[in-house]
């Protein structure tokens, strides 16, 4: 059996990467089963989703503690405690994490004790959309060509899966066309197969409400909205162009998270302690005066 994590910010897509590796494994004749696990269920918060593969029929259930392959979609989640990316995590598990940085650079910041593999999948989405976009096409693109799964069954995964989520035909086919370069900027690795071992169960994670920090935001916090600071979770950020801007106060209107503030001048101030980069503002700006700029040097940029 291949037993695969994905770890993500809600949003980001990492669900969606684990059907499309299930659907194309069973395309390919394995059996399969994917499910995600949500904690805070909002936009920017650490999530995980999994995914098992098996030529014999799967009798596991549940979270994967032990996972053969890590696919993790930003590389702030490994500075994040709330993500738990490391869990279960061995000399042997690899782990394949987005990121502009170099698999050199990047264990310098976060060292990680399984194969770690970087590519910079952001990079590709904002090549071939022109903007941030959800990394579901990319990020199960990866993980079925490192598990040797053929771009033919992948592509009519993602014709399916994207299809039924009600995506329209163009965007199908910049997914596909991404899948592609993901078959080329990845080969398949000798992942471990532990066969008839049964999966270590996860261990239960009891919230303990702690007192509020400025720290990572996390869910078993108790309410402290103005002392946690969701910048952290940005992978982009909303820049404004005071020019373009017409204060209209849609921006401060459509933030979910009460990060915008309209000064004196009527212009909008982000709060980029609480930003948490889902870019709502950019999409319900009338004048395009809010552009989005993609955060650079994650793995604990400051906001
Ligand atoms: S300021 Fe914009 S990007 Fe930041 S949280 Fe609010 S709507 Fe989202
Ligand atoms: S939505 Fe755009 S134009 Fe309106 S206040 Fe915000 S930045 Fe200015």
């Amino acid at each position: 059996m291949v037993r695969i994590r994905f770890h993500g910010r809600g949003g980001q897509g990492a669900k969606t990467a684990a059907r499309l590796v299930a659907t194309a494994a069973f395309l390919e004749g394995w059996m399969a089963q994917d499910s995600p696990l949500y904690g805070a269920e909002r936009r920017g918060a650490p999530m995980t989703a999994f995914a098992r593969l098996d030529r014999a029929p799967i009798r596991e259930r549940g979270m994967i503690a032990r996972p053969d392959l890590v696919v993790v979609a930003d590389d702030s989640l490994l500075a994040d405690p709330a993500a738990h990316v490391g869990d279960g995590v061995e000399a042997d598990t690899v782990v394949f994490v987005n990121s502009e940085q170099a698999v050199t650079q990047l264990l310098e910041r976060a060292p990680c004790p399984g194969r770690l593999l970087t590519g910079d999948l952001t990079g590709l989405v904002l090549a071939q959309l022109g903007k941030a976009g959800a990394l579901s096409g990319p990020l199960g693109a990866v993980a079925a060509r490192l598990v040797g799964l053929s771009e033919t069954n992948l592509r009519t995964a993602l014709v399916m899966e994207l299809g039924e989520l009600g995506l329209p035909v163009p965007v199908i086919e910049q997914n596909l066309s991404m899948a592609h370069a993901c078959f080329e900027l990845v080969q398949p690795v000798p992942l471990r197969q532990n066969g008839d071992r049964p999966g270590q169960p996860a261990s239960l994670r009891t919230p303990t409400y702690e007192p509020p920090t400025s720290g990572t935001a996390r869910i078993s916090a108790l309410a402290n909205v103005t002392v946690r600071k969701t910048g952290g979770w940005r992978t982009f950020r909303p820049v404004l162009d005071p020019e373009k801007c017409i204060g209209c106060w849609m921006c401060y209107l459509h933030c979910p998270d009460g990060a915008v503030r309209m000064t004196g001048a009527t212009h909008p101030l982000i709060d980029y302690d609480h930003c948490k980069g889902c870019l709502l503002c950019v999409e319900e700006c009338p004048t395009l005066a809010l552009i989005s700029e993609r955060e650079a040097g994650l793995v604990r940029r400051s906001s």
